[in-house]
């Protein structure tokens, strides 16, 4: 049992309550005030049976009320309830249902688990869970699986009503482009001025102009969207896809699944991903006035079909990805021209056209190189006077941590998979196995180190060789990359002219 008695409470047991508004509670009548009442009454009610003195102070009630769809650790109540945790100021927390805790599992977990290493005992009255009992994760996880099947299958009755709407022909929800909605019949009507628009983009894309060169076409032309916005690359080629534009509606085309699949590193991935599910499609030929025929719409489909082919995807993470930034404050992406030479982009640019950054590309090779270059020289020159004013911990030691905490949160999506059922025990077994493995070597290559003195000059030994020389194999590139992020926060570029230069902000503080 903790032990954490704030000195005016004497021998109290402090409880905070956990209460938050679910998409249904309005029909179950499970009100914010009922689902403290209820928790309050529990907590009067263990205090009394076991003769002890439970309390609930005001300021320790956290409240979440309407924010849906919002990942726990972003909610504010969650925020300052994991705060005070932390700060120690309560030894129970209540609430009433755990589907009220988290609608997804894995959320739920992350919170279980974090309000554990606080010592705080997790209590959730409808389950009759209670943290400090056997098996408690492992139970949780269960009773929060079926929580999140129940809101599931909430969504889908949503969906049904919506089906049969589409069914009759009748439209759901705002209207595309180029399309406005007949509110007495509740199908698409042409918007004339639009629909010269959208016309223009089908017939651009089939005289060969990509996606970002009709967006930023249009863009320069001043024309924007139908809600006054600029025309982006994603907006184009969905547009280009979307079969309302010859008179279909294809409702239910995709749903939103998790999905659970297995990543490079053998370990299982969870993600959310739209789905297709052609049980659930509902298909009307003729619901409303198309606005280009269907020859043309399957000469589109068969050209974007084609381009998606050439692209290729390696899958390779480029050096300077997530680190990179242009002038105007945007990520740089890579972009490989037509012959096969890489270079960094403005990713508003390549969204938005050059009405968004005029930024030119920059030649990967060249920016990276002599980002590596100029790192080499600063590690040079700064590191062993750094690691002793800076943290007095190897970098060696950070890099490990950061590789544990990875395989910690692998370990936690292998649960979570198992938990759900997307696992069997032997997939489980296996995965975790080769974790543990991992996690063993990573502790065994931390262990004899903290007794060194002058892990300075090993640190060096080990970094500066990957530092020098542009790696081309996978997997050095990889650690290359570890590196490059652990020392740097961020790369800038800073002007064009007359050379090409770039400010790097390194994660440490000057020396
Ligand atoms: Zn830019």
């Amino acid at each position: 049992m903790i032990q954490r008695r704030s000195p005016d409470n004497g021998a109290a047991r402090v409880c905070a309550i956990y209460a938050r508004v679910s998409d249904e509670s309005q029909v179950h009548g499970d009100s914010l005030d009922h689902q403290i009442a209820y928790a309050r009454e529990y907590a009067r009610r263990r205090a009394s049976d076991a003769e002890e003195v439970w309390v609930v102070p005001d300021e320790l009630v956290y409240v979440d009320e309407g924010i849906t769809g919002l990942s726990m650790v972003k909610r504010p109540a969650v925020l300052r309830l994991l705060e005070d945790a932390r700060h120690g100021r309560f030894d129970v927390l209540l609430c009433k249902g755990i589907s009220r805790f988290a609608r997804d599992t894995v959320d739920a977990l992350t919170m279980l688990r974090s309000l554990i290493a606080c010592g705080v005992q997790v209590i959730s009255i409808e389950e009759n869970f209670d943290s400090h009992r056997d098996r408690a994760e492992f139970v949780f996880t269960i009773h929060s699986a079926l929580a999140q099947a129940e809101s599931e299958k909430t969504s889908v009755r949503v969906r049904l009503g919506a089906m049969q709407k589409a069914r009759s022909g009748r439209w759901n929800g705002r209207p595309p482009d180029g399309y406005r909605l007949n509110r007495e019949t509740q199908r698409l009507e042409i918007d004339d001025e639009q629909a010269l628009v959208i016309r223009q983009i089908f017939a651009m894309y089939l005289a060969g102009f990509g996606c970002r060169a009709i967006a930023e076409r249009l863009n320069q032309q001043g024309i924007v969207t139908a809600n006054g916005k600029l025309w982006s690359q994603r907006r184009i080629a969905r547009i280009l896809q979307n079969p309302v534009y010859c008179g279909e509606i294809v409702y239910g085309r995709r749903t939103k699944r998790m999905r659970f699949r297995q990543g490079e590193s053998g370990i299982v991935e969870r993600r959310t991903d739209w789905v297709h599910d052609d049980a659930e499609i509902v298909h009307v030929p003729e619901a409303h006035p198309a606005l280009v025929d269907r020859d043309m719409f399957a000469a589109v489909a068969h050209r974007l079909q084609e381009r998606r082919l050439q692209r290729g995807r390696d899958g390779s993470v480029h050096l300077l990805v997530g680190v990179a930034r242009c002038t105007c404050g945007g990520r740089l992406v890579t972009k490989e021209n037509g012959h096969h030479t890489l270079y960094y982009r403005c990713a508003r640019q390549a969204e938005f056209g050059r009405v968004a950054c005029t930024a030119p590309y920059v030649r990967a090779d060249d920016l990276e190189q002599a980002v590596l270059q100029r790192i080499r020289e600063d590690v040079v020159t700064h590191l062993p006077l750094r690691d002793r004013v800076v943290t007095g911990r190897p970098l060696r030691r950070q890099a490990i941590d950061v590789e544990r905490s990875r395989l910690v949160a692998q370990f936690e999506k292998l649960f979570a998979a198992y938990a759900c059922g997307a696992l069997s025990l032997a997939q489980f077994d296996h995965l975790n196995g080769q974790l543990r493995e991992r996690l063993a070597a990573l502790e065994g290559a931390s262990g004899g180190q903290e007794d060194h003195g002058h892990e300075e000059v090993r640190l060096a030994d080990w970094i500066l060789p990957w530092l020098a020389v542009r790696s081309f194999d996978l997997e050095s590139a990889s650690i290359q990359r570890r590196i490059l992020t652990t020392l740097v926060q961020e790369v800038r570029l800073i002007s064009f002219n007359p050379d090409i230069s770039a400010v790097i902000r390194y994660r440490f503080a000057e020396v």
